[in-house]
């Protein structure tokens, strides 16, 4: 597998499968690859002839009293891992590649972004809007796949794409969770057993309020729900749990179906997000 860490071999590896006829697919990622990214790069290959993974902990999107430092790296088992499951190319750029010296320049949308883990992480979406760019830039694939465990990230890009006029289409893709119902994330590693133990109170949260929901109750009524069940585990604090409709992340006016149920927990220092959409 080879592992690309220049814009110019990227982008010379995908004009040659351009002219071979093939399509390309790009799956963005952090690294430390786990099963979560690998249904990504598998859908990927399952859609398009050429797949890139893209490895880039990407400094623009973490606060200053984030984890950009400690955030696991481990790029040649990830592009084994990118390789076994069909990925044909990783780019793995530094960040100097990525924000040349005197970079100034940012992409952020609005609205979008404003609340749920918006309210929270400063910036952190227009950290992640702008390198997405950047990625779209590069590699300029046909279409990008992105989990719905980050479902305001995945609605945010697509909002991006289409007011921005990308032509790529944005493919969300389901999460994937451990047996115990906790969703794969790379920051699971940093739990204690016992904060790993807790964890999965957070997903028995969302089923809870979903029940709620779908039984026509409030977003109030269905947070209230989820917030006494993430209460059984004290070692979990909880950021926020949301009630939002699925499409504008605006409060509805509405009981019952169509909406999304969104938190955010800390387990110590790490923070665990997860979410359950109720459909209409
Ligand atoms: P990350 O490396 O955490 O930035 O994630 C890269 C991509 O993988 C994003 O589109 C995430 O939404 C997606 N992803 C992360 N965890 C999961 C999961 N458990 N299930 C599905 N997709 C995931």
């Amino acid at each position: 597998m080879r592992i690309a860490d220049r814009i110019v071999e990227i982008r010379s590896a995908v004009q040659r499968a351009r002219r071979n006829g093939s399509t390309v697919g790009l799956v963005p990622t952090m690294g430390a690859l786990h099963a979560g990214h690998v249904s990504l790069i598998e859908r990927a290959a399952a859609v398009d002839d050429f797949v890139v993974v893209s490895v880039f902990v990407n400094p623009t999107q973490f606060g200053p009293a984030e984890d950009f430092d400690a955030y696991p790296r481990r790029l040649q088992e990830d592009a084994s891992i990118a390789a076994e499951h069909g990925a044909h190319l990783v780019f793995a750029p530094t960040v100097e590649e990525m924000y040349p010296a005197g970079a100034s320049t940012f992409v952020e949308v609005e609205g979008l972004t404003a609340n749920l883990c918006g309210a929270f992480r400063p910036g952190h979406f227009r950290g992640v809007t702008t390198v997405v760019s950047k990625l779209f830039n590069i590699v300029a694939p046909d279409r990008a796949y992105f989990g719905e465990k980050d479902y305001q990230q995945m609605l945010v890009i697509r909002k991006m794409v289409r007011d921005m006029h990308m032509p790529v289409e944005v493919v969300a893709c389901p999460t994937v969770r451990e047996a115990d119902g906790l969703a794969m994330s790379s920051r699971n590693s940093y739990l204690s057993a016992e904060q790993r133990a807790a964890a999965p109170a957070l997903r028995r949260g969302l089923v809870a309020g979903e029940q709620v929901v779908k039984q026509g109750g409030t977003g109030s009524e269905a947070v209230q729900a989820v917030i006494a069940q993430i209460a059984t585990e004290p070692i979990l604090k909880v950021q926020y749990v949301e009630a939002v409709d699925p499409e504008t992340l605006a409060r509805p006016d509405h009981s019952g179906p169509p909406m999304l149920l969104a938190a955010a927990v800390f387990a110590g220092d790490t923070r665990l997000i997860d979410n359950i959409v109720v459909e209409g």
